[in-house]
């Protein structure tokens, strides 16, 4: 890191922490500057919400989602990403009326993101 990148680390870090303050958020003063701008690899938008779905997944697992349920979020047919949840839906109490599923269960919807914005239903009785 020259000095030119190290000072703009550390004017980026002072921004950040005038935005953090004037919204009351605590900081820690003692972390160091982070990597500048020309040292920061630009995510995609696939590459971020792909990562997003990983830290969400393992929320939830760490929530008690079993693995199974884990292991069923399907990958978009065009880009092979993870899809992300949408929707569950469940069936109504009048078969006539509404949503029937066979007598049971419950349907989880998903969509990608990515151009081709393909979704996938998943049925679970
Ligand atoms: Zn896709």
């Amino acid at each position: 890191m020259d000095q030119k990148n190290s000072q703009e680390a550390v004017q980026r870090r002072a921004r950040s922490e005038a935005v953090l303050r004037a919204d009351g958020v605590p900081i820690n003063q003692y972390l160091p500057v982070i990597e500048t701008e020309d040292e920061t690899k630009r995510r995609s938008k696939a590459e971020i919400s792909q990562r997003a779905l990983c830290v969400l997944l393992a929320a939830v697992k760490g929530e008690g989602l079993e693995q199974p349920v884990v292991e069923r979020i399907p990958v978009c047919d065009s880009c092979n990403n993870p899809m992300s949840f949408v929707a569950q839906l469940e069936q109504g109490p009048d078969w006539t009326t509404a949503m029937n599923f066979g007598g049971g269960g419950c349907a989880y919807v998903y969509r990608c993101t990515c151009r081709t914005h393909q979704a996938k239903m998943l049925w679970q009785c």
